[in-house]
């Protein structure tokens, strides 16, 4: 997996810093993802609930996500953990301890897992990206999985475009890293 550049992650870090500014962003995107959910709904691809899709070296896969989504997720996940009250300026904890902190779950999960997966389940499985609502690894359903994805993904690009927002399109763990010191 090629790494972002010094120069590159600096760029996403200010381009996420400015998309959380913008008020209309969330509601936009969060439209956009109850939207695919009702395609879901109709669809029903399997999912066996192995945890395999989120380990991504052991998988073979990798996770995108755009500027517009790393913004939201990092907004959500704030307000989330100060609504838990697990939330301190100077000491993060709970979940945002994993963004903030950064060396948790950065290299050492096996399989190259996502930092927020536990037992093979989605920690944070309400705000996670589109690429992760998309991916089942049912292959009766992955002729479906390519069309929503270009269908919706073309929707969060053009958010993007609407918004005034930089559209940057980053493997989702170089993301995560990248918005650690924001
Ligand atoms: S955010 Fe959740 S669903 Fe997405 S890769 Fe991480 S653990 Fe898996």
């Amino acid at each position: 997996m090629r790494h972002l550049t010094p120069a590159q992650a600096a760029e996403l870090r200010d381009a996420v810093a400015h998309a959380a500014k913008v008020e209309a962003l969330a509601p936009r995107l969060m439209a956009v993802y109850r939207a695919f959910q009702h395609e879901l709904d109709q669809r029903k691809p399997r999912c066996e609930q192995s945890g395999k899709c989120c380990r991504f070296d052991e998988y073979g896969h990798l996770l995108f996500v755009t500027t517009a989504e790393l913004a939201v997720f990092r907004e959500s996940l704030v307000a989330e953990e100060r609504a838990g009250g697990n939330e301190s300026p100077d000491k993060p904890q709970g979940r945002l301890a994993l963004l903030a902190a950064g060396e948790v779950g950065r290299t050492a999960n096996p399989g190259g897992a996502c930092r927020y997966q536990s037992r093979n389940l989605c920690t944070v499985h309400s705000i996670r990206p589109f690429g992760c609502r998309v991916f089942f690894c049912d292959t009766t359903a992955a002729g479906w999985q390519e069309t929503q994805y270009q269908r919706f993904h073309a929707q969060i690009k053009l958010l993007h475009e609407e918004l005034g927002i930089q559209y940057l399109y980053v493997e989702w763990r170089q993301g995560l890293m990248a918005i650690e010191s924001l």
